[in-house]
Order: structure tokens, then C-alpha cells, then sequence
């Protein structure tokens, strides 16, 4: 089972989590492993920054 991830076009294979989740709700948007961790530490920065300024 192949799956399109929505930002880089690429077909993956999802893992089990995944597939699980997809098959429960079709729907929903399964990005491939590779832009889940490119998105993740872009995230993560920005929440880390967010951080550092709420205390002032
Ligand atoms: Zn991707």
C-alpha cells in the first residue's frame, strides 16, 4: 500500500501506525517520514523560541 505524501509528491510507505490511521480515516493526510522530520524540527525550533520569549 502506497501512499502520495502531500508536500513533496513522493509516493511512501507508510508504517503501521500510519496505515492503521489511514485505513480508519481515508481522508486524512499522511505526510512521508522524511517532511514529518524536516516539519518536526522546524516546529520544534519555533515552539523553543516561542518559550524564550514568553519569559520575559
Ligand atoms: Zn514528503
Amino acid at each position: 500500500m502506497k501512499h502520495v505524501c502531500i508536500l513533496c509528491d513522493h509516493a511512501y510507505e507508510p508504517n503501521r501506525q500510519q496505515q492503521k490511521k489511514l485505513m480508519k480515516f481515508p481522508q486524512l493526510i499522511q505526510i512521508c517520514p522524511r517532511c514529518s522530520t524536516r516539519i518536526t524540527k522546524k516546529v520544534m525550533a519555533r515552539a523553543e523560541q516561542a518559550k524564550t520569549y514568553s519569559n520575559d
